[in-house]
């Protein structure tokens, strides 16, 4: 982490000193109030529930400092991505999206979007680097991609998009602003699900949009209020709690990730592993640029369908589950789900179990007969 990452952390985890009275809760409350007291209507922070209220307003805050930018909250990673893309979008708009991207964006685009009149266009993540952005609206991208793995440039895709009018959407969910900041690299809006490793606990759903353009940001609460797409005050308490640790749990992750996927690509049953973090991989070139490193995912594949799911049902460290990014590790077959990877494609999101631990849990799922 650089000095700069390192001071928003600290920040981050003092950010309500400042403002608090004597004998004030060190930790923000779990706001449940939908109605504030409001004799009359001018000069009140809050109102009405829908419109604003004090367990956004912490976990915002949190949000903020981490991305340098203003914060929009949402119940969800989509309800954040569904916010953005209508904030830029109209009818007859265009919108470029990564056809191997997180499968549910590309549904967004393809059954609700198209239906208002948006033309959506998928394109491979590797081939945005040199599409042609003349007539779009919006680049809409994912780096890496979920669940292949793939990179791309996020300042060369914002300057070119930006030479065509169009602005550039980042859906951070893979990296978190602690290992990637797609707004310091020219990106108009940023998108993330919190429901991964922010919340870490895989018992909250959340999302936030974040961006500089306070125009544009504006419009992303606007949308909150008027859509009513919004958080409950429990999950953003969550939330709030599992920022506190994000550091400390990604560098557990991120640093047995590394060590995970590098002992995978010896193993003689396991092929075409993918780490960012890896030499050899088609994603390094960004790691120690635009991200800070390979990040905890890994993508590899076993010989089929069969062997991959008897390895997910023997080894007795990984969760079978879908989602990413929580203590527990997990891992899932992804073409179960219709991604276009290999039938013995597994995607491991590696949690904060000690490493040797884990990796011989691993490897002793992989010995066994499948
Ligand atoms: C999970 C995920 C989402 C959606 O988040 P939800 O909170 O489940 O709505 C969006 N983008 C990516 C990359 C994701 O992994």
């Amino acid at each position: 982490m650089t000095a700069e990452t390192d001071a928003r952390i600290a920040h981050l985890l003092h950010h309500r000193k400042a403002g608090l009275a004597l004998g004030e809760p060190v930790v923000p409350p779990i706001s449940v109030a939908t109605t504030f007291h409001l004799p009359q209507t001018q000069g009140a922070v809050h109102s009405y529930g829908r419109a604003g209220q004090p367990t956004w307003d912490a976990v915002e805050a949190q949000l903020a400092i981490l991305e340098g930018a203003e914060v929009v909250s949402f119940p969800s990673g989509m309800a954040a991505i569904t916010a953005a893309l209508l904030c830029c979008l109209k009818a007859g708009a265009r919108v470029m999206i990564p056809s191997d991207g997180y499968y549910v964006t590309r549904l967004l685009g393809r059954d609700m979007l198209q239906v208002y009149g948006v033309e959506v266009v998928p394109v491979p993540t590797l081939d945005m680097e040199s599409a042609d952005f003349t007539g779009f609206d919006v680049i809409y991208i994912e780096t890496p991609s979920n669940p292949g793995l793939d990179t791309i440039d996020i300042s060369n895709i914002a300057t070119r998009a930006h030479a065509a009018g169009a602005r550039v959407i980042v859906d951070n969910t893979t990296m978190t602003p602690l290992l990637q900041r797609p707004l310091d690299l020219g990106a108009d809006l940023v998108v993330a699900a919190d429901t991964k490793a922010p919340a870490g606990h895989s018992d909250a759903l959340f999302g936030h949009v974040a961006g500089r353009d306070t125009v544009l940001m504006a419009r992303v609460a606007d949308w909150r209020r008027l859509s009513g797409s919004v958080p409950g005050p429990f999950e953003a308490y969550l939330v709030h709690r599992g920022l506190e640790t994000l550091e400390v749990r990604l560098s557990r992750m991120c640093a047995s990730a590394a060590v995970i996927a590098e002992r995978l690509t010896k193993h003689p049953d396991v092929r075409a592993v993918r780490y960012p973090g890896l030499p050899g991989d088609p994603s390094n070139k960004a790691v120690g640029g635009q991200m800070v490193n390979g990040g905890f995912l890994i993508g590899f594949e076993l010989a089929d369908a069969a062997t991959a799911e008897g390895f997910l049902a023997r080894c007795n460290l990984i969760e079978q589950a879908t989602s990413f990014g929580g203590v527990h590790s997990a891992g899932e077959r992804r073409a179960r789900w219709g991604d276009d990877v290999a039938d013995g494609f597994i995607r491991l999101s590696v949690g904060v179990e000690p490493v040797e631990v884990l990796w011989q849990s691993i490897e002793a799922a992989l010995a066994s007969p499948g």
